[in-house]
């Protein structure tokens, strides 16, 4: 059975000490889930978020890494430095990585197989931009940076995948992709996972979607039969909203 799954970016947000007061609200809320429950923190910020919810159902996962093992890579962090503080599971190919960043599918491609080799376990997201969902190319689209990066694996390297659906025009916008435009586009991932690799292995991967998911809307989409939790930003910044948001399962 795939796993339900309510993930929260924190991304360049919360100094040390904000850190602090967030993960002892979140300890104090979410003691039990229906569901796994993820935050992600920033590089700095990791060891004291491992070490604070050590004992919690939470899990503290990194939102980025590159894909050599170490070297002359200025200000980058690698999967085995992620691993030796305790994180084994990393946001990959989040749309501000590729927009700001220049992330590429193959550099996502060679960061999926660096994290697979340290057995960590991969959010890898993707999605449209307005535009191509206005031109009615969002299939293609999606469809293609999945085959990018994550085509070139084998089925059994699923076990450590789960998909991120973040259509780019909903994220930090206020404006979500309705609950039908979600399962009509999950319907396509797994439809496009089961062309590749089969029934098996697309009814197993978790399909996060991810884009102004709130308390409020967080039940409706995760009702959605192919939406098997959320990838959460700005809502994942407060205590209150993340736990209402993990309560919809
Ligand atoms: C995100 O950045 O992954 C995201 C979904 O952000 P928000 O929830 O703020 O739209």
């Amino acid at each position: 059975m795939r796993k339900n799954i309510v993930a929260g970016n924190w991304k360049m947000n919360n100094d040390l000490a904000e850190t602090q007061t967030l993960v002892t609200e979140l300890k104090m809320h979410i003691n039990s889930s229906n569901c796994e429950v993820m935050i992600a923190p920033t590089f700095t910020n990791l060891w004291h978020a491992f070490e604070a919810l050590r004992t919690s159902k939470i899990e503290v996962i990194a939102q980025n890494m590159h894909f050599a093992d170490n070297g002359a890579y200025t200000g980058e962090v690698s999967a085995s430095m992620l691993k030796s503080v305790g994180v084994k599971t990393v946001i990959l190919g989040h749309s501000e990585r590729r927009a700001y960043f220049n992330e590429t599918d193959e550099m996502l491609a060679k960061k999926v197989d660096a994290a697979l080799k340290n057995n960590m376990r991969v959010i890898f997201c993707f999605g449209e931009e307005l535009a191509d969902r206005k031109a009615k190319n969002h299939e293609n689209i999606v469809g293609s940076q999945i085959k990018n990066g994550l085509f070139h694996l084998n089925s059994a390297a699923f076990k450590n995948i789960v998909l991120a659906y973040e259509p780019v025009w909903a994220i930090g916008t206020g404006e979500t992709a309705s609950p039908e435009q979600a399962q009509d586009m999950h319907a396509f991932i797994r439809k496009t996972l089961a062309a590749k690799y089969g029934d098996e292995v697309a009814n197993e991967v978790s399909i996060l979607y991810g884009g102004s998911v709130k308390p409020g809307n967080a039940k409706e989409i995760f009702s959605k039969p192919d939406v098997d939790g959320g990838l959460i930003g700005g809502a994942a910044l407060k205590a209150d909203d993340f736990f209402g948001i993990v309560k919809a399962f």
